[in-house]
This record gives structure tokens, sequence and C-alpha cells, in this order.
């Protein structure tokens, strides 16, 4: 079966003017996403924004239903909110932690997770230790099992870091953790999108992502899973009259699904056309998106490979969509802004959104070029062929 990429292209406005190597940033919008939320702006502004709402129940909760499909979980154990940071925060700020509690994370932890746990860490006297790597780089998973004991509260990781290709084995991390009966919270905003991501079989209890990358959804928007059983445990940080009801002079009480972590005010087109962005990929289906799209990564890894001065910086024996690397005696900004005046968008991944990996990899700063399915073999070719008389001159 061959992917029909000229469809996935026609299908896809910002193709047509850029070469689109940042879909870890931000992926392309395709039209039918493009089109309804423009479409429910218009309503807003035409008829009114709750009266716009009501109009598009049915459009609004489908983003649950379709998440839910997307992740193998229910519907009403998704929060969906402002991006993929306060989801993963609305969970973690959630858990109850007493001095002495251990959360076990890994070395390509998020920086905004990570100075989440800092901050916990003075306030309450909870230890943060870290999973060491095994030598493809990904988490060692044997180092974990031999980590665990009755103090951890917590495993956190990251499955597709946002400074490179690693896959963390978020699915032996799961057996761990159901085997420990240990909490497991996976920031999966890198890699919702671009493979199968199945909640039951990775083993989490808590997942955040965000609509806005690998899935083609409208920025502003992100998601949290948490399995139900966990759901009874987890006292949202923040209430509000939406998170709870106020039931009497001194009383609330908090709902019992996952929309406990939500706001009342939210971005309903964005909300909707989340729904259609999930509902997008998954007619490609995930399994082939992922294909796809690791194809496309190796081919752009080998090519990058024959560029002098170019090292690739990927770790991990499994490697995704992300493509990240350095050139000697340049700038990884220098390069960034020179394929931007080429028409080709690529990123920056800096020592401080991942530090522990940074640092004990001696990097300051990595070019990250991002691939997706509605990129081209052809596309991969004029990129080297770009970064070549950039590097060379
Ligand atoms: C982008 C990213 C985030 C943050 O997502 P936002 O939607 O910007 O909050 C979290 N974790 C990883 C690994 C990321 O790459």
């Amino acid at each position: 079966m061959t992917f029909d990429v000229e469809r996935a292209r026609r299908e896809t406005p910002g193709c047509r003017t850029r070469l689109h190597f940042n879909n870890a940033g931000a992926g392309l919008l395709p039209q039918p996403v493009l089109e309804r939320v423009v479409e429910h702006l218009n309503l807003e502004a035409a008829i009114g924004g709750y009266e716009a709402a009501a109009k598009h129940a049915a459009g609004i909760e489908h983003c649950y239903t379709a998440l839910a499909g997307l992740l193998n979980c229910r519907p009403d154990e998704i929060a969906v909110v402002e991006n993929a940071t306060r989801a993963w925060d609305a969970a973690f700020y959630a858990m109850a932690f007493e001095p002495g509690d251990r959360i076990l994370t890994a070395g390509a932890e998020y920086a905004s997770n990570y100075i989440a746990y800092l901050q916990v860490a003075k306030r309450t006297g909870v230890v943060i230790d870290v999973i060491p790597d095994d030598r493809d780089g990904q988490l060692d998973v044997h180092a974990l099992r031999q980590m665990i004991d009755e103090r951890v509260k917590l495993i956190s990781i990251t499955h597709v870091p946002t400074n490179g290709g690693l896959v963390n084995p978020a699915a032996e991390v799961g057996a761990v953790a159901r085997e420990a009966g240990v909490p497991f919270l996976l920031d999966a905003c890198q890699s919702v999108g671009q493979m199968a991501i199945d909640v039951e079989a990775i083993g989490c209890d808590m997942l955040s992502a965000t609509g806005r990358k690998y899935l083609r959804g409208p920025r502003g928007t992100g998601f949290l899973y948490v399995r139900a059983s966990m759901l009874e445990r987890l006292e949202p940080p923040m209430l509000d009259l939406h998170a709870a009801s106020w039931i009497g002079r001194d009383e609330y009480c908090i709902r019992p699904d996952a929309r406990r972590f939500e706001n009342w005010e939210t971005n309903v087109a964005g909300k909707i056309g989340l729904g259609v962005a999930v509902d997008y990929a998954t007619g490609w289906g995930l399994e082939t998106i992922g294909r796809r799209v690791d194809c496309l990564a190796a081919l752009l890894r080998r090519e990058l490979g024959r560029i002098r001065r170019v090292t690739i910086r990927d770790l991990g024996r499994r490697r995704c969509g992300i493509v990240t690397f350095t050139v000697a005696g340049k700038e990884a900004e220098c390069i960034r802004r020179k394929l931007a005046e080429r028409g080709i968008n690529v990123s920056v991944s800096r020592r401080g959104s991942t530090l522990l990996d940074m640092d004990r990899r001696r990097l300051d700063e990595v070019v990250r070029a991002s691939v997706h399915y509605y990129n081209t073999e052809e596309e991969v070719g004029r990129f080297c062929e770009s970064l070549e008389s950039i590097v060379g001159s």
C-alpha cells in the first residue's frame, strides 16, 4: 500500500508555500480543521459565543469521543485544556506528596515538568531521582526496576523528548509501574499524532499532550487522560464552577469525571477543531502515519549524514520523526535563519528545554528538523541541498 501523499498535500494549504520541518513545534493545519475553526468563529461573530456553542454542542462533545478513540480510553477520562503543560500540571499538582517521597523521572525530561518537580520538592521535601539511560540513550528499564521501593510515589517521564528522535520505552516503564503499584504519568506531547498511542498497552495512569504538534490541531489546545480509578485520588490544584458545584454555603462537590481538571471558559472553536484533527489523523491511521514518518526521518538522517560538518544528535534504539543535528562551526540559530530565508521551517532546541540531557552530552543547542507524513522525499532532498549550500558558504 502506497501512502497517498498527493492527497495529504492537497489538503494542507501550508505545503504550497513552505517546506515545513517544524512539526514538533506545530504541525500544519489540514484544510478540514482550518475550515471548522473558521466556521465556528464566524458563527460566534454572527449569533453570539454561547449560542454558537449551544448549536455545536455535539461538535464539542465529539472532541472527547475522538480523543478517547485515539488513546483507547473512555471520554470521561479526558480533560481538554489550553496546552500540554497545563494538562500535565493539572495531574502532577493534584498529587499529594510527603517529605522523603520519591519521584522517578528520566534524562530527557522536559523543562516545564522538571521545574514543577523542583518547586514541589522545595515545598514538600519530595526527592527527585533520575533514571539512568542505557547505552542507546533511552531510559534504562532495568535500572528503573532496581530503583523501585516503597517511597516511590510517582514515575513521570517524557515519551518523545522535545530535542530529538528518541522514543522512550513507555510500555516497559508501564509494566514496572503496574507491578510496583506506582502511578505513571506520561508526557506524550511529541508522540501523540505521529504514532499509535494506547494507554492500556502503555499502562500509564495519566497522559498529557497537545493539539498543535503532530495531531495538527489548533494552537491553544491540549488534553489530559486520567485513568478512572485514579480520578478520585486526584484533587485538582484549582477549582471553578465547571470543575465543581457549589451546593451549600460551606459545601462544594468536585465533579467525578476528568473534566474536574478543566476551566469553565475555553477555546470552543479550538476544541471543535481538535476533534476534527483527531478524526483526520485516525482517517489516515496512526500506524500508517507512524510508518511514513519513521521512513522519512530515517531518510533525512541518512542524507544529512553525508553532509560535511553535520553531526546527527538523535538518541535511542527506536527513533521517530524528530531529527536533530549540529553543524561544526555554525550556530544553530544561524542555520535556522538561513533555512527560513529559503522558505524552510525548522527550529532550534536549546539547553534549557532539556537541561539534564543537553548537559550530559555537552550540547548547548541543536537544530531540530521534524517531519510529518505530508512531507516528501523530494523535500528531504531539497532540504539537504539547501543545508549543504549554507554549511559550505
Ligand atoms: C512541546 C512540549 C511540551 C509543552 O507543550 P505545550 O502545549 O507547549 O504546553 C511538553 N512536553 C514536551 C516533550 C514537548 O515537546
